[in-house]
């Protein structure tokens, strides 16, 4: 294969989404596997939707998942965008519609947006199809007055064959195309024209992207062709849908990654989830980014469209959680503690400690987000105490128990796992009970709630003084 070069070429109209993740990717792994190119391209010709700040959402994005470009965008230091913006290059789309003018393969069209509905109305009344009618072709002369519009001149006999890598080959019959414009009469190149001049002078080889944009297929290719150039490959990846089997959008969830980010999800989760989203490797289900790089082809992604599943994003999650370094668990963790003001700037929990949390807390957590909430009783110095929890454990029966252990963690050395374990089970089998009936009152009066990690390593984690604290403090509760 010549050297890959591939784009993704997303509108910064707004959010970047779980769909425009996948197919940035795609590429991304595709270009990495062949050791090729990987561009970001910047499609903002739709001046009116377009944005800095939707650039810098998709940079972040992207930056965030780890998905490196070659070529692309830079933002500069007083924070503007700057390179791979199709709004920078208007030059080259002017000077190659004026080739396609002159070469007689477009014209301009001075057909109001009126006239062309008026003519729509009546071919569909006709029962034809709803075409431009050429009427411009044959002009001679402009209209004055008008502004127009540069139209392609398509072509009507044959057909254009689309030879998918991921649909096979698709046919398009040339006279349902339109002579479709090009340019606008405000000067700016639209989306199907642009996307193949930048295409062309990019030396892309590999358009991967979704297969909404399939029909949008043949129209380009006559493009191409019309400029004297060989279309690249196409590979056109199947939809993503919500549970309902419908496209998936905002109704479903969570689509943004500045979303998932908030939810506490880690980049590796999402970028393993996204890349089964379409494409397959038998049955395995987890990919280190090195296996994924090494195992994609075009040729495992399916035609079928996927389901997004929420659920199993949440359980990979869960797994990376599992498995990150406890170093960087607890940065990204206390980054949440201090977006919340739990943590001030300055003062942040000792290292190491924070670690020996992070290391009790992962076991349970799907996500930073449930990290963070189970590091704050440990935290702060006062806790939320939740009310139903209290009601049923923090009795009067289980009160004289409470300061028993309070007296005795208060003198325990070494205040560590196993003799705090060895101390609860003294303590009930001296009273014959169950250790449940004293964890759980404990859990409650140290955490707030019913839910923790393993209670000998919160009480060991918590640490002496707030540990005998907090039980003296819920003894007096239930007074
Ligand atoms: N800007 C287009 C989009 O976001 C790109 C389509 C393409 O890759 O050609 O859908």
């Amino acid at each position: 294969m010549n050297t890959v070069r591939v784009r993704f070429a997303p509108s910064p109209t707004g959010a970047l989404h779980i769909g425009g993740v996948r197919t940035a990717l795609f590429n991304w792994l595709f270009a990495r596997h062949h050791k090729g190119i990987f561009i970001l391209r910047i499609e903002d010709t739709d001046q009116a939707r377009s944005t800095d700040e939707s650039i810098k959402i998709i940079i972040d994005g992207m930056k965030w998942l780890g998905m490196d470009w070659d070529e692309g965008p830079s933002i500069l230091p007083d924070g503007s965008v700057k390179g791979y913006r199709q709004t920078e290059r208007m030059d080259i789309y002017r000077e190659n519609a004026d080739r396609l003018l002159k070469e007689g393969k477009a014209y301009y069209c001075y057909c109001s947006p009126e006239e062309l509905e008026a003519r729509r109305k009546a071919a569909m009344a006709a029962g034809k199809p709803p075409k431009y009618d050429r009427t411009c072709y044959s002009r001679k002369e402009p209209v004055p007055g008008r502004s127009p519009v540069l139209r392609f001149h398509s072509t009507d006999e044959g057909e254009t064959v689309v030879r998918d890598l991921v649909r096979g080959a698709v046919t398009f019959e040339n006279k349902q195309l339109d002579d479709l414009i090009i340019m606008r009469s405000d000067g700016f190149p639209t989306y199907n024209f642009a996307v193949v001049v930048d295409d062309v002078t990019m030396k892309i080889s590999h358009v991967i992207r979704g297969d909404d944009h399939l029909n949008n297929t043949p129209r380009q290719i006559q493009i191409y062709r019309a400029l004297g150039c060989e279309p690249p490959e196409f590979a056109h990846l199947p939809m993503i849908l919500g549970s309902d089997k419908t496209k998936l959008s905002k109704r479903h969830g969570a689509t943004a990654v500045t979303e998932y980010v908030d939810l506490g999800y880690l980049p590796e989760s999402l970028v393993n989830y996204l890349s089964r989203l379409g494409w397959s490797h038998g049955d395995q289900e987890i990919f280190s980014r090195q296996e994924l790089i090494d195992k994609f082809a075009l040729d495992s992604v399916g035609k079928a469209p996927s389901v997004f599943n929420p659920e199993k994003l949440l359980w990979l999650n869960h797994h990376y959680i599992q498995r990150a370094d406890h170093g960087r668990l607890a940065e990204l963790v206390l980054d949440l503690l201090k977006k919340d003001g739990v943590v001030a700037e300055g003062k942040e929990p000792d290292a190491a400690w924070m670690q020996k949390l992070i290391k009790i807390l992962t076991e349970r957590s799907h996500t930073l987000v449930e990290m963070k909430t189970g590091a704050i009783p440990f935290i702060r110095d006062e806790i939320a105490m939740d009310d139903k929890a209290r009601a049923k454990h923090l009795t009067t029966d289980v009160a004289p128990l409470l300061t028993e252990l309070a007296g005795t963690l208060k003198v325990l050395e070494p205040f560590a796992h196993d003799t705090i374990e060895k101390a609860f089970n003294d303590l009930v089998a001296a009273k014959g009970m169950k250790l449940g009936k004293l964890a759980q009152p404990v859990r409650v009066a140290l955490t707030g709630g019913t839910v923790s990690p393993g209670i000998f390593d919160v009480i060991e984690v918590m640490g002496k003084d707030k540990v005998v604290k907090r039980i003296e403090a819920a003894v007096k509760t239930i007074g």
